[in-house]
Parts: structure tokens; sequence; C-alpha cells
């Protein structure tokens, strides 16, 4: 029998109705936050001591992460030496080669100084979206498509661990952080990049089977950067969740369907609702029948992904999935999905 997940989605909201208690209303009325979120993240978390540390960890702020280009300077220690010189001081990531969270902040704005102008360094608001191209395992010999790409934080990390070879297809609908996509390409001197502003929606029938590799850092509700934006706290409705799904299914349709076979897709977002994260790569697992999910290849330990919600239970797969919570990771919640296409 084929289930719809999306349609399952009705059921989900039933139940989370029926699941708000007095501590879900205690902890949303002191934290600021709508009562149905909260008694989510009772179920995703499994105890309310989780979920006021998850909420405590929304209230501080990110650290700010940077990521040294070595398409501009060979050298990483150039980029950190200038930059302490102006006061700054870091603390390498153990996990990604080339990136650094800033411990004390120096006399000039990141994102002001000469060195972020000469493309010294990508500035990212928290460390998690250094994940997903490390995920994609991207190799000099690569025909990659990036198919939610502006303002380009993933794509010149491609570019990037590519080392400029092979190709990228950099692909955002939007003419505004379209404009920010191309000044960053050209900031971090990425030349392997052709970069399209399009729906990604229409690249399977423009390229067909085509890309050896798929990232799809898809558009979320953000409920995993609460820190950065707390209007994030009241203002998705279980019906903006719904809404978000039905896309995403639609752009991770378009990007299995833009792969070759062997080929690797990762589905990523900066979102812990599990009807943007499981319940979408449930949903085209069923529809689709020609992708698997595979473990993440990444040096950082991630929680594993949600295989039953509010008696709901999705594909056992799904547990290979990766997740990360501010309050276990110290950075930013995102969801990340590997496909592999048979
Ligand atoms: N990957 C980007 C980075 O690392 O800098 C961030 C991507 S952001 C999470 C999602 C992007 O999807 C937005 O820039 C938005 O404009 C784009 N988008 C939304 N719908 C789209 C569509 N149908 N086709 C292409 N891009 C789309």
């Amino acid at each position: 029998m084929v289930v719809s997940y999306t349609a399952l989605l009705g059921d989900v909201w039933r139940k989370i109705s029926e699941s708000i208690n007095p501590t879900a209303r205690e902890l949303a009325s002191r934290y600021g936050y709508l009562d149905y979120a909260v008694a989510r993240y009772y179920e995703i978390l499994g105890g309310w001591e989780y979920v006021k540390e998850l909420l405590e960890a929304f209230e501080k702020p990110l650290s700010r992460t940077i990521r040294v280009n070595t398409l501009r300077f060979r050298d990483s220690r150039e980029v950190l030496e200038r930059l302490e010189k102006l006061g700054y001081e870091f603390s390498k990531i153990s996990w990604e080669s080339f990136s650094y969270i800033v411990t004390k902040t120096g006399r000039i704005p990141l994102g002001a100084t000469h060195e972020f102008l000469l493309g010294g360094y990508y500035l990212y608001r928290g460390a998690a979206s250094l994940i997903s191209p490390l995920a994609l395992l991207p190799k000099p010999s690569d025909v990659v498509l990036d198919s939610a790409a502006a303002p380009g934080g993933k794509t010149t990390h491609l570019a990037q661990l590519m080392g400029n070879r092979g190709v990228i297809v950099a692909v955002d609908v939007s003419r505004e952080r379209f404009r920010a996509l191309r000044s960053n390409l050209e900031r971090m001197g990425v030349e392997n990049v052709v970069a399209l502003r399009i729906d990604s929606r229409k690249i399977p029938g423009i390229f067909g089977e085509h890309f050896t590799k798929s990232l799809l850092d898809a558009p979320c509700t953000g409920e995993g950067i609460i820190q950065i934006d707390p209007t994030r706290k009241t203002k998705t409705s279980f019906e903006d969740l719904v809404r978000a799904h039905k896309r995403q299914v639609e752009l991770l349709t378009a990007a299995i369907h833009s792969t070759v076979p062997g080929g690797l897709i990762v589905y990523s977002t900066c979102s812990i609702a599990p009807e943007e994260d499981e319940f979408t790569v449930a949903e085209v697992l069923e529809k689709l029948n020609n992708v698997r999910v595979v473990k993440p290849s990444v040096g950082l330990d991630l929680e594993p992904g949600v295989t039953e919600y509010f008696g709901i239970e999705l594909p056992a797969q799904l547990k290979l999935c990766g997740r990360t919570y501010p309050h276990r990771h110290g950075f930013e919640g995102f969801f990340i999905c590997v496909l592999e296409k048979v």
C-alpha cells in the first residue's frame, strides 16, 4: 500500500493538538513560543528536561564561524594572522579543514575587513552550514547541482573542496539573493560555477539526468535558527509547515530526477521540524522508489533522524539521517539526509 506522508500530516496536527498539556503551555508562555511548537519539541526530544535545554540554548547567541578560502589564500595562517592583528581570536573546528569559531571579536566587523573583501574567508552565522557540502563528498571530477544556492555559502564551499575544478550549476529563483550569490562567487574567486536564476523545479526538464551529485539546501521555516531570528518563535503556523513540506517535496523530487543513477543527493534544512525534514524525505522515498538513505560521512557526531512521530511510523532507514541541536552541538538546529540514487 502506498502511504502519503503529506496526507498523514493531517493526523499529526490532530495528535499535536491533543498533546498540548499544562507543561507545554507553561514553557511556551515562559519562553514566548506557540504552544503547539513546544508540544512537538517534547515529541522530538523525549523529555521535558531536554525541551528546557533546547529552549535555553535558543536564547543564547550563535558563535560566528569563518571558513578560510584557500582559493584566494593558499596558506590559511596568513588570513588568521591578519585577523588576529585586528584583535580576533579563533578556535579550530575539528571536523572541517578550513573553518574556525570566532572566540573573541576584533576592532573591525568581520563583514568589513580587507581580508573579507579580498575573499579570504566566508562568514557564517553558525557552523552547521558547513555540514552539507562535506556530506556531498564533492570531487574535482564531479558535475554538481546546487539547486537552492543563494547567497552561496555552500556553493563557494563546494568550489573550494573541488579545488575550482569540475562544474557546479548553482540555481536560485530569487532576484535579490541571486545578486548576493554572484557577488560572493566573484569575491571568493570561484571559477567552476555556472549560475542560473530559474526555478529549480525546471532543472530536470532542461538537463535531464545529468549531475553526478546534487545539493538541495532547501527553503524552510528556519525552526533551527531561532537564536538568529526570535520572531520565528511565533510566526510559523502548522499550515506554514505543511506548505514548506510540499514545496520541499517538489524541489527534492526535481533534484533526484536531475541526478544520474549511482549519484548522491544531499537534502538539508536549518529546521528541526520533522514535518519539513523526515516527512519530506519519507514522501519522496515512497513516491520515487529509486533512492535510499545513506549515513552522512562527516567527522561529527550527529543525532539520528526521527523514525516515529506522534505514533506515526516513518521508514526505518530515516534513522540514518543526521540532526543537530543547539543544546547538544553548540550551533544551529540542522537536518541532513544523504540519498543515493539506485
Ligand atoms: N544554500 C544557500 C547557502 O548556503 O548560502 C542557502 C539557501 S536558502 C536556505 C534557500 C534558497 O532557496 C533561497 O535562496 C531561495 O531563494 C531559494 N529558493 C526557494 N524556492 C526556490 C525554487 N523553486 N527554485 C530555486 N531556488 C529556490
